[in-house]
């Protein structure tokens, strides 16, 4: 099924400080489980366009999660973990 809504992130930075917390993103840590290429200034990537695939939410949904859950179901589940990091 293809999606048309792009992820509702508002670039609070929560998963790029805590890339410690997940296995599959522990190699871009700098060091304190903020990533190596977080921007503490602008809370951006400085890497955005070439972020690796596990950062794009669209990308993992087509390779791993798109039999399981509908785009809508997938925004939802990743939307509460957001809401968790940023309660940290
Ligand atoms: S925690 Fe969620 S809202 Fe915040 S930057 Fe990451 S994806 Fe975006
Ligand atoms: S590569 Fe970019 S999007 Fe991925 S965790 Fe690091 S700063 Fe965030």
């Amino acid at each position: 099924m293809s999606h048309t809504s792009p992820f509702p992130c508002y670039q609070c930075g929560a998963c790029c400080c805590n890339v410690n917390r997940s296995q599959e993103t522990q190699f871009l840590d700098s060091g304190n489980g903020v990533c190596r290429y977080y921007d503490y200034n602008t809370k951006l990537c400085t890497i955005y366009d070439t972020r690796p695939e596990i950062c794009r939410v669209d990308k993992q949904y087509q390779l791993n999660y798109k039999d399981k859950y509908s785009w809508a179901e997938f925004i939802e589940i990743n939307t509460i973990a957001c809401k968790i990091l940023n309660s940290k």
